[in-house]
């Protein structure tokens, strides 16, 4: 065997999938006692992490309360939240927000008449206190930052850029009795080399699945890979249905859905129809601080009536000063598309934005397959219920990150099979000759999803992009087993099951209910308890 043929292999205590506030959250509080490793198929901090702007919720200020930040939570997810996940989250904030304080997170803060400083926190959406704090409009790129500096100079902490996980080894897979996984196989985009990383514990910390949808504010790598390989390997996956499409983006063809932060509605930001007219007023009697569902579907009413591309959000009101100390990357950033918005309204308009479903855990992030734990935008933890509230999605991250810590410290020494492991078979595959095969469906699924699958559904609707997804897995299975796998291959697999998930779900909800709408059932279910989408693998 040549050195190029050979398989390299690796051996951790913990195989961390994705490199976000979840898996660097995770990696930096395991560290000092375990080997992590970390796998990230871009450079480390290309998740939507880096891209959020608005902030963390947390109960910081003693006008606030756990009680108000429960209820605020739970009325955003109209019946579904779990209550114990909702109560564990809150209860858990406080101290990880203190957590990321002592990490150098530059949190923005406020001096007030006695000289004091204080961290400033903002309000958005669904809020009923000011408890979002934040790093100005760019909290994530600030988190983010900070995470991935104190990753590199952990001496426990292996760092594996440009990697991209394909599938965990489980027990089933090796044909053994067991329910355990065992690792998992990844390719190595530098080599095009798919090496096997052996771990007692494996984390998928792979962020959403909103690249499904045609328009999105997150990064091209959101393809939901976490959620597709926990349900390939035999994990329930829950409440797809509920994709959360983010009211405010800009408006323009090369602006790629930059997202404007909930905070500038909570700021005074008026949305506006073309003629100048407010219309929140009409759909909410909270404007535009309802939540986020109400102003997408109120935002795509009034599109869809008037015929217009966009409507207007404006905040010319407030002075140019406080507009770019609060939003300096907006405002900078709208300037580049030829808008100031300290002076005019700015065009915006709805992009798939989080996946409020994913792997069934519990509260220590524990998927149905042992040492197997999903955390962050891939899990489902019960915690967002039919709708997350704004600012609620980083923290769940980083909860969950603490509590599935402890649990894999409390694992740590226990014994556990070591299977013989398979190196990856390339022996039956070629290079592919059809990369367009690749390219065209990955078009075809993001736009059926975006006309067919979008913010308001019916039956025909999904039952069109059922047929539909039905023949791109075939297509896409035949390919996936005749040729090389590539990154844009990978993806696009996964792309396909999470959109089957995402329809099925759908279709299986026979009511109307926070982000999920339908034409055809525009009510909520009232006869019955409000009830998840469970989809199991073993049944399906
Ligand atoms: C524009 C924008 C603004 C937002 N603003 C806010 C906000 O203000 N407050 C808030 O709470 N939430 C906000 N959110 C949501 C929040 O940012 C995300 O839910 C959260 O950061 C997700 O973190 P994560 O660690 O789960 O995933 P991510 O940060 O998305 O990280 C996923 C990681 O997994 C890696 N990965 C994926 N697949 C693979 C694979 N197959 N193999 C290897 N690596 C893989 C990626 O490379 C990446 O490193 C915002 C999101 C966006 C897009």
């Amino acid at each position: 065997m040549t050195d190029s043929q050979k398989t390299i292999n690796h051996q951790h205590d913990v195989l961390i999938i994705g490199s976000g506030a979840a898996g660097l959250g995770l990696a930096l509080r395991l560290a000092d006692h375990a080997s992590v490793a970390v796998i990230s198929k871009n450079e480390l901090a290309e998740g939507s992490t880096y891209y959020a702007q608005g902030g963390i919720s947390a109960v910081l200020k003693p006008t606030d309360s756990f009680d108000s930040h429960i209820e605020d939570t739970m009325n955003a997810g109209v019946g579904l939240c779990d209550p114990e996940a909702v109560k564990f989250t809150v209860e858990h904030a406080p101290d990880n927000i203190q957590w990321l304080i002592d990490l150098g997170v530059p949190f923005t803060t406020d001096q007030h008449q006695n000289g004091q400083r204080d961290f400033h926190l903002t309000r958005e959406g669904g809020h009923s206190h000011r408890r979002v704090i934040h790093a100005a409009d760019a909290t994530g790129k600030a988190l983010s930052t900070t995470l991935v500096n104190h990753a590199r100079h952990h001496q426990n902490i292996e760092l594996f850029e440009n990697h991209i996980a394909i599938d965990v080894i489980t027990g089933k897979k090796l044909r053994q009795k067991d329910n355990r996984v065992y690792g998992a196989y990844i390719l190595n985009r530098d080599t095009d080399k798919v090496e096997t990383f052996k771990a007692k514990f494996v984390i998928l910390a792979t962020g959403g699945a909103n690249k499904v949808y045609l328009y999105t504010t997150n990064p091209d790598g959101s393809t939901g890979d976490g959620i597709a390989i926990a349900w390939r390997a035999g994990c329930e996956v829950a409440n797809m249905e509920f994709m959360q499409f983010h009211p405010t983006c800009l408006y323009h063809p090369e602006a790629k859905s930059f997202l404007i932060t909930e905070a500038v509605r909570g700021e005074g930001g008026k949305l506006l129809l073309p003629n100048g007219e407010r219309f929140m007023d009409r759909f909410d009697s909270r404007g535009e601080l309802a939540p986020r569902d109400i102003v997408a579907r109120a935002i795509d009413h009034e599109i869809k009536r008037l015929g217009t591309d966009f409507v207007y959000l404006d905040i010319s009101h407030k002075s140019a000063a406080f507009i770019k100390s609060h939003f300096p990357t907006i405002h900078q950033r709208c300037l580049e598309f030829g808008y100031d918005m300290t002076k005019e309204p700015i065009p915006v308009v709805p992009a798939a934005h989080y996946t409020c479903g994913g792997v069934k855990t519990d509260l220590n992030g524990r998927t149905n397959i042992e040492g197997l734990y999903a955390i962050g935008e891939t899990a489902f933890t019960g915690l967002h219920g039919a709708n997350r509230m704004a600012s609620n999605s980083i923290l769940e991250c980083l909860v969950f990150a603490e509590s599935t810590c402890k649990h894999i410290l409390s694992q740590l020494n226990s014994d556990s099979p070591k299977p013989d492991i398979p190196n990856w078979d390339e022996s039956q595959v070629t290079d592919s000759d059809e990369e367009v095969v690749v390219t065209h469906n990955w078009h075809e699924l993001r736009q059926f999803m975006w006309d067919y699958v979008g913010i308001v559904r019916t039956d025909k609707r999904l039952a069109r992009a059922k047929s539909r997804v039905d023949l791109l897995l075939n297509e896409i299975g035949e390919y996936y087993g005749n040729f090389k796998v590539t990154n844009d291959l990978i993806e696009l697999r996964n792309l396909a099951v999470v959109a089957d998930l995402i329809i099925q779900s759908a279709i299986a909800r026979k009511e109307s209910r926070g982000l999920h709408y339908s034409l055809d059932y525009p009510e909520a279910e009232s006869n019955m308890p409000a009830h998840n989408t469970v989809l199991s693998p073993q049944t399906k």
